[in-house]
C-alpha cells in the first residue's frame, strides 16, 4: 500500500520516535490519508450498493431470521441485465457458520449475521480470500450484527491477499472455522484483552479494532469497513501509539474521504 521511498520511511520513524511512534505494522510510515486513498474506490463502490433496495432487503431478512440466535447467509449477484439480485437466505443451523453459494448467478458478495455481536472472524476473512482466489468477482462479505452494526470485509489487493494466506496459513480443525496461525492468534487475543482491560474498550469494539489492526499489520490485502450512520462504508484504520515510557495506545480512525 505504501508508496513512500525507503529513505523517507526511515526519516519518519526517526522523527516520530522522539515523541511517539505511529505504527500500523507493514504500513509504518504511511499516513492515514495514504491508506484511505488506496481503498476509497472500494468504499465508494460498496456504499453505492448499500443505497439500493436489495441491500436493505438483505439486512432486514438476515436480522429477522437471525433473531432465533443462529447464523444465516445470502448471496449478492447480478442478473442478465446487470441488475443486482439477492438469493434466498440459507442456514446450516449453527451459531457460527453459514453456507456460501458461490454458484449464485454473478456472485460478487455475500452477507451473513453474527448473532453474538462479534466483528468479522478470522474464518470469515480466510474463507473470503479462498473463494476469491478462484472467483475473483467475489470480493466482499457483509457481516450484520444483532445490534445492527454492519461491517464489510473487502479484498482491496488480491495479490497481497493471496500472499497473506501463503505467509500465514490458517489453522484448520475439521468441523471448525479456520483460525489465525498460533502466533497471530495469540497476538490477536492479547491485543483484544489489552483493549478491554487496559483501554476500557467494550468487547465488540475491541474485536473490531484488533481485527482491523491484524489485517493491516500483516499486509493482508483485506480491508475492514464499518457502515456509519446506516449511510456509508468507511475503512477502519488502527494506529498503535507508543509514548516515551513504552506505553501503548491503540487508536481507531475512519477514512472520511468518500
Ligand atoms: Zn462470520
Amino acid at each position: 500500500m505504501s508508496t513512500l521511498p525507503r529513505i523517507q520511511r526511515v526519516l519518519s520513524i526517526v522523527f516520530f520516535s522522539s515523541i511517539h511512534i505511529y505504527s500500523t505494522g507493514q504500513n509504518l510510515g504511511s499516513s492515514v490519508k495514504q491508506l484511505c486513498d488506496d481503498t476509497s474506490g472500494t468504499a465508494i463502490r460498496i456504499t453505492s450498493l448499500s443505497g439500493k433496495a436489495v441491500f436493505s432487503d438483505a439486512v432486514a431478512a438476515l436480522q429477522k431470521a437471525g433473531s432465533d440466535g443462529n447464523e444465516y447467509g445470502l448471496m449478492f449477484g447480478r442478473d442478465s441485465s446487470d441488475s443486482v439480485i439477492i438469493s434466498k437466505i440459507s442456514t446450516s443451523g449453527a451459531i457460527n457458520s453459514s453456507p456460501v453459494n458461490i454458484g449464485f448467478p454473478g456472485a460478487f458478495a455475500d452477507a451473513h449475521n453474527h448473532p453474538r455481536n462479534t466483528a468479522p472472524s478470522a474464518g470469515d476473512i480466510y474463507n473470503l480470500i479462498k473463494l476469491n482466489k478462484d472467483h475473483p468477482a467475489f470480493d466482499t462479505r457483509f457481516t450484520i450484527l444483532a445490534n445492527r452494526t454492519i461491517y464489510a470485509t473487502v479484498i482491496t489487493d488480491k495479490q497481497k491477499a493471496d500472499s497473506f494466506v501463503t505467509r500465514y496459513p490458517p489453522e484448520q480443525t475439521p468441523g471448525f472455522s479456520p483460525r489465525f496461525p498460533e502466533q497471530q492468534f495469540n497476538e490477536f487475543a492479547d491485543l483484544k484483552s489489552y483493549l478491554i482491560n487496559i483501554q476500557n474498550t467494550d468487547r465488540t469494539k475491541a474485536d473490531e479494532i484488533a481485527t482491523a489492526f491484524m489485517l493491516d499489520k500483516y499486509d493482508s490485502g483485506v480491508s475492514l469497513m464499518l457502515y456509519v450512520e446506516q449511510k456509508r462504508f468507511q475503512q477502519i484504520i488502527v494506529r498503535e501509539l507508543i509514548d516515551d515510557r513504552g506505553n501503548k495506545t491503540y487508536r481507531m480512525e475512519l477514512c472520511t474521504d468518500n
